[in-house]
């Protein structure tokens, strides 16, 4: 999961990075209240998961209450590469000497943790790569020895940082490798890290990544779930724990398997309809999973076909038609559906649902007799 600034900046609080004062804002209103609070001149800034804000006209100064009000009035709403901002955050405005990059990632291929640092921050660390490699110090850490504070003095020493901000930023760094590893980050960058003109080393902007494998031991994330999708039907799903995905199209899909799930996507596609959804049901797709699965795609006022395409592997495909006959019982479903359903237990799992055929229930043999039935039932 992704967090938005302010959520980034919550969480390096929690690890002792240093942070400026500020708060959140929904409104014009609570925008000034936020300003007060931090005190003038304040940052205005958009609360969007997508970097290059500044440049967007997302993030912008003001020295009093009218500015406040009309960069916030113009910033809430703003349409930023696709996302539209609902939420800004409010911070006391610092003056900046220095602008650097500070960033901990994983390097799969080596097994380590990759630490970048550059003197070269504020802008895009992707153009600072092209334009000048040499500019950013990079360090591998092993995961089991860690990241003391000898070490990030000499990385610091190397990235040729000012000199009155080495040693801040050493312990930073340390703090910030902390949050990284225990606080089960995938990314943690800080662009631009900066030196202040009155010589403190402080995270100006923050995006981080959170490791959604580690949530169970995380109970405290449950409060970063603001603006994480404005799909309901994403969100509903997800309190089903289902794997899926809102598109626009009309014909709703259910598969087992992403690499299915796909395939169904296109061959949609294909025959000249629209997918609805993503959504794979994974292996066991039992009854209680294809109810939770229907349910989700019968909110979709869209949908005007469902089309399920199961091939049974470890999964039974008669234990997935029953599956789909209990589920039919405890969802009142809109739409009809095609099933196509093959591999382990294939004639089995046909004879089961033979009875129950009708044109509300459809079976077709393959998988592309079943796209272009759920495809004309559409009505595309
Ligand atoms: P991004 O464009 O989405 O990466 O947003 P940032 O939070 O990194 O802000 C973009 C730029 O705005 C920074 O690189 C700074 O140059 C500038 N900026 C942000 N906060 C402040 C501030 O408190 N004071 C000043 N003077 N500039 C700021
Ligand atoms: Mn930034």
């Amino acid at each position: 999961m992704d967090l938005f600034e302010y959520q980034g900046k919550q969480y390096f609080a929690r690890f002792d990075i240093p942070v400026s004062k500020g708060g959140v804002a929904d409104t014009d209103d609570e925008a000034v209240a936020q300003a007060e609070a931090a005190g003038y001149p304040v940052v205005v800034k958009a609360q969007v998961k997508v970097g290059g804000r500044g440049k967007a006209g997302g993030v912008k100064l003001a020295e009093n209450a009218d500015e406040v009000r009309f960069h916030a009035g113009n910033i809430l709403g703003l349409d930023i590469k696709g996302h539209i901002v609902r939420r800004l955050w409010i911070e006391n405005s610092s003056d900046i000497a220095k602008e650097y990059y500070a960033s901990f990632t994983l390097d799969r291929p080596n097994k380590v943790h990759l630490g970048m640092l550059s003197k070269e921050g504020g802008v895009e660390i992707e153009e600072v790569a092209v334009t000048n490699p040499d500019a950013i110090a990079r360090i591998s850490i092993d995961p089991t020895v860690g990241l003391d504070l000898q070490t990030a003095t000499d990385w610091v020493e190397r990235a040729d940082l000012d000199l009155e901000a080495r040693d801040q930023a050493a312990a930073l760094l340390v703090k910030l490798y902390r949050c990284y590893t225990e606080g089960d980050c995938d990314l943690a960058e800080i662009n631009p890290l900066i030196l202040t003109t009155d010589g403190r080393v402080h995270a100006l902007d923050a995006k981080v990544t959170l490791d959604d494998n580690a949530s169970f031991r995380h109970p405290e994330w449950e409060a970063f779930a603001w603006g994480e999708t404005e799909d309901p039907r994403e969100q509903m799903a997800k309190e089903r724990g289902l794997n899926y995905i809102g598109l626009d199209g009309t014909v709703g899909i259910i598969a087992n398997g992403a690499g299915l799930a796909m395939s169904t996507l296109d061959v949609v596609n294909q025959v000249g309809g629209t997918a609805a959804n993503f959504l794979d049901i994974g292996g066991g797709a039992n009854a209680d999973v294809m109810a939770a699965a229907l349910e989700v795609i019968n909110t979709d006022p869209k949908v005007k076909a469902i089309f399920v395409n199961i091939f049974g592997g470890i999964t039974k495909v008669d234990d997935v038609a029953n599956g789909v006959l209990e589920a039919l019982k405890r969802v009142e479903i809109s739409s009809p559906i095609v099933l196509r359903l093959d591999g382990t237990n294939a004639a089995e799992g046909r004879a089961i649902l033979q009875p129950h055929l009708s044109d509300r229930l459809i079976a077709e043999p393959t998988m592309l007799d079943a796209a272009r039935r759920a495809v004309t039932l559409a009505g595309n």
